[in-house]
């Protein structure tokens, strides 16, 4: 087997176990191989190990895995923020081992040396600014500024105290379990971060997801722009049709420039692979956060509308049989039954495709003020300051 197909076979394998791990859990994914191997990666391989360790070191064993476990996944911990830091440092250091040779080239100028430096240099102080920053923790002395800022609705948040912490949990915020704390507009606790994120850092959040997907793209262009001078200053083209006889047209020629530029810059062609792949699912991520910005909701929140609405159309469809059956019943004991038309009968809906139930977010004030509201969290706004002044 060739070189280009053990990295063919490597680029496909790498994107599987990439996607399965990050996106095996959507809907598009159920039922198919690709939620099996989500499913071993995440939950089944980890059990496998976790019994072989019982059989052959006992009960210490397992406990000693499992109390790593607690450490790595229910404690805040930096693991994953040294991988996410190995993973950028490593990648820029293959990316100015292989392509800065080659630049200035026939396609880019010698700028390109210093920023993708500062490009990389922005994409860690915005790392840093998300990890660090807080999320907006919600203690004794500050709960009833959050109060204020987010009333209950009454429908996903009812007034209730945080067990915990003592306090009253004002609306769309949660007792984070791992930081053990209560977190305002509570979105998710993110573990790349060791932080939760919440109303004050999600500004940052998606800045962070927006300019890895930018600057991914970025690797990704310009690598390719890198590998098109190659081929442009080496006179491949001409080599291959002049010397090698090869016809002039596209279909001919791309397998021999693939095969040449698998055969010479293999790491390059890993580079773009990752890069494109990282960028794609960092769109991904970041089109699924931007969608609940845009509409006012968190993470969290969709759990709870999910819940709620569940419930709520359950509870109506209950109601709806139960009035078909009321209906059905009068019908029979009626003694001038009304004469349906079998053909009206047949095309008439069932009381049960009716139930409609409708999602009622108090805290979407439209587009703008949603992506407002995320820039400029609603706590941190002089106008709540100084309300909360004048009345007090
Ligand atoms: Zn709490
Ligand atoms: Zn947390």
């Amino acid at each position: 087997m060739g070189v280009e197909w053990v990295l063919v076979c490597h680029g496909l394998v790498t994107a599987l176990v990439v996607v399965s791990f990050l996106c095996g859990r959507w809907p598009i994914f159920e039922g198919t191989f690709i939620q099996r191997i989500h499913y071993f990666l995440t939950f089944g391989f980890y059990d496998y190990f976790l019994r072989f360790v019982g059989a052959v070191f006992g009960a210490k064993g397992a406990d000693a895995v499992l109390s790593v476990e607690n450490f790595c996944c229910d404690r805040p911990n930096p693991l994953l923020q040294i991988i996410y830091l190995a993973i950028i440092g490593s990648t820029y250091y293959f990316v100015v081992k292989s392509c800065f040779a080659y630049i200035p080239g026939y396609y880019l100028g010698d700028f390109h040396r210093y920023t993708s430096f500062l490009a990389v240099a922005v994409g860690i102080l915005l790392f840093l600014l998300t990890s660090f920053s807080d999320p907006g923790t919600v203690k004794a002395q500050n709960v009833s500024h959050y109060l204020s800022a987010y009333p209950y609705d009454n429908i996903i948040y009812e007034e209730k105290e945080c067990s915990t912490c003592k306090i009253l949990k004002p609306a769309r915020s949660k007792h984070c379990s791992i930081c053990d704390r209560c977190v305002a507009r509570f979105d998710h606790h993110c573990g790349w971060m060791n932080n939760c994120i919440g109303e004050k850092n999600t500004r940052y959040f998606m800045a962070f997801l927006l300019w890895h997907f930018l600057l991914c793209m970025y690797g990704t262009v310009a690598i390719g722009l890198v590998l098109a001078g190659r081929l442009k200053e080496l006179k491949v083209v001409y080599i291959l049709t002049v010397y090698y006889g090869v016809e002039n047209s596209f279909l001919d020629l791309a397998p021999h420039v693939v095969q040449w530029l698998l055969g010479s810059y293999n790491t390059q062609i890993l580079l773009v692979v990752f890069l494109a792949i990282v960028a794609m699912l960092l769109a991904g991520f970041f089109g699924y956060h931007a969608k609940l910005c845009l509409s006012n909701t968190t993470t969290n929140e969709t759990y709870k509308w999910q819940d709620y609405m569940d419930w709520q159309r359950k509870l109506k469809e209950a109601q709806a049989s139960a009035e078909a059956l009321k209906q059905s019943i009068n019908g029979m004991t009626s003694e001038k039954r009304p004469v349906v038309s079998k053909w009206r009968s047949f095309f008439r809906r069932s009381p049960l495709e009716d139930v409609v139930v409708v999602k009622n977010n108090i805290y979407d004030k439209g587009f703008i003020n949603n992506i407002w509201e995320v820039i400029s969290p609603l706590s941190t706004r002089r106008t709540l300051t100084q309300t909360k002044l004048k009345s007090s």
